[in-house]
């Protein structure tokens, strides 16, 4: 059943609180008169809202079963060959994933099966060790079989390389339960009053006097909310800077708050997380102290970036080959074949024109990074821009192909238009991203 889509979402309600002049205002948000449905989750029968996860100190059980042991681990081109062969299934859950909004678990246990999850975990933590180069291909493939799928796997595996890339007990520990258990991760950095500047987060730890912190506050937009095993959160340092926290799901003090309505990703679950006091021991800090700044422009910029923009050319791709076979089979009895009329030729080429052009940018931007270019940061953020902007680009003209059967869920192409506009506004947003490539450009300091 097709569930029309377009409520209000979360975040995106409220005042900008950054300033023109890039700094943050002291004005206090607009109270609101009808919160939105993410706010407040889906309305139960008593009319009190009511979250719709919460936490219980009971320990959560594992959400997939630990891998059979004992079991090599695959290489990552073997990891990567295997998502290959696994994409018809992946693709055939994808019209429920999106009409239902249900979180795309079956497909995710498909990638666990294959050892997916840990593509990007180090050969030190049992992982398949894959590059960037090797994350876009995972990404583009899995995102162009099911956009929310894509999403929920990109976000995983950018935590699993920011985890190690920080370092620090509670992150070694994280990595490795995720290689053997097929443990879930994904990032909590977002914040309504913080938007698309997300890494300067108002959320700020207090210190508990026993070396360790707490945090109290609300996350917005966390995709597999609820539903991950490990969040990193990123809060404002009890000292100085900024710290990212490892926090589990059933962690004291979570809850977890409303439904994604979003106009697209309908399963990725990007919702609020509620923080009551919840307690971080030292151990659970990512990183050094106070420099998760670092972190986020060393490491978790370059996977997120491409990984995204990954997601985005295969749904670029996707759009692309449903609009081209749907003008291959379409045939009218007094005027041919859609395929022999001139115009749409020339759609049909700019589709397959503007996907490769993203793609081969993506592909030279994650070869820098991997070969460690200090200048590499510049054409992934391009890479971005240009694969997220591509993939509106193509929807929209594969939405013109198809006419109104393009217009309905019998064909997968108002999906793939509807998940393809979630990219350019992900932080950093196309509009921050641009600045940044200025500024960078013209030698001054990011952010
Ligand atoms: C599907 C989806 C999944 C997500 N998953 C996660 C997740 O897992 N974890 C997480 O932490 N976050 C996540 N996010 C949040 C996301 O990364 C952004 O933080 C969020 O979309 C910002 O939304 P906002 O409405 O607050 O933007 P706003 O800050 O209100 O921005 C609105 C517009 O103004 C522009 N703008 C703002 N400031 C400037 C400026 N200085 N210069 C130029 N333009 C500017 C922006 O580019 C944007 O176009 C997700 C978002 C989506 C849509």
């Amino acid at each position: 059943m097709y569930k029309k889509r377009g409520a209000s979402i979360d975040a995106t309600d409220g005042p900008l609180r950054w300033s023109s002049s890039g700094e943050f205002s002291e004005q206090p948000a607009v109270a609101e008169t009808t919160p939105s449905i993410a706010e407040t989750g889906p309305e139960p029968s008593s009319g009190t809202a009511a979250p719709i996860f919460e936490t219980t100190l009971e320990p959560a059980p594992p959400r997939r079963a630990p891998r059979k042991e004992p079991v090599p681990m695959p290489s990552a081109d073997e990891i990567l060959e295997a998502i290959d062969g696994s994409l018809a299934a992946l693709a055939a859950n994808a019209p429920a994933i999106d009409a239902e909004g249900k979180f795309p678990d079956d497909n995710l246990d498909i990638l666990a099966d294959i050892g997916a999850f840990a593509l990007v975990a180090s050969p030190e933590h049992g992982g398949a060790g894959a590059s960037l180069t090797q994350l876009a291909r995972a990404c583009e493939a899995v995102g162009g079989a099911c956009a929310s799928t894509g999403m929920v796997f990109l976000m995983h595996s950018v935590t699993v390389a920011t985890l190690q890339g920080g370092g620090g007990p509670a992150a070694d520990a994280a990595v490795k339960d995720i290689v053997e258990t097929r443990a879930l991760a994904t990032l909590a950095f977002s914040e309504r009053g913080t938007g698309a500047h997300f890494y300067a987060p108002e959320l700020k730890a207090e210190t508990n006097g026993d070396g360790g912190v707490h945090v109290s506050g609300r996350k917005s937009f966390v995709t597999s909310g609820g539903q991950a095993d490990y969040y990193l959160v990123l809060v404002q340092a009890a000292e100085e800077g900024a710290d990212t926290y490892l926090m589990g799901k059933n962690d004291e003090g979570v809850t977890w708050n409303g439904s994604w309505e979003g106009l697209g990703m309908a399963g990725n679950s990007s919702i609020a997380l509620e923080m009551d006091n919840v307690a971080f021991g030292p151990e659970k800090l990512v990183g050094a102290p106070g420099k998760a700044g670092e972190l986020i422009f060393g490491t978790v910029a370059p996977w997120f970036l491409v990984g995204l923009s990954a997601v985005s050319v295969g749904i670029a791709q996707a759009a692309a080959t449903a609009a081209t076979e749907h003008i291959k089979g379409r045939s009218y009895e007094s005027a041919g074949n859609l395929a022999e009329v001139q115009y749409i030729q020339h759609l049909v080429a700019d589709m397959d024109l503007t996907a490769r052009k993203a793609r081969l940018l993506l592909h030279h931007a994650a070869g820098l990074g991997d070969s460690g270019d200090p200048g590499a940061l510049v054409p992934i953020m391009e890479a971005k821009v240009a694969a997220t902007e591509a993939a509106q680009d193509v929807t929209g003209i594969a939405m013109t192909a198809t006419g109104g059967q393009g217009y309905t869920p019998s064909l997968p192409v108002e999906r793939h238009f509807r998940d393809a506009r979630a990219g350019a506004v992900m932080a950093p947003t196309n509009a921050v991203l641009r600045t940044w490539i200025g500024k960078a450009l013209v030698g001054l300091p990011v952010p």
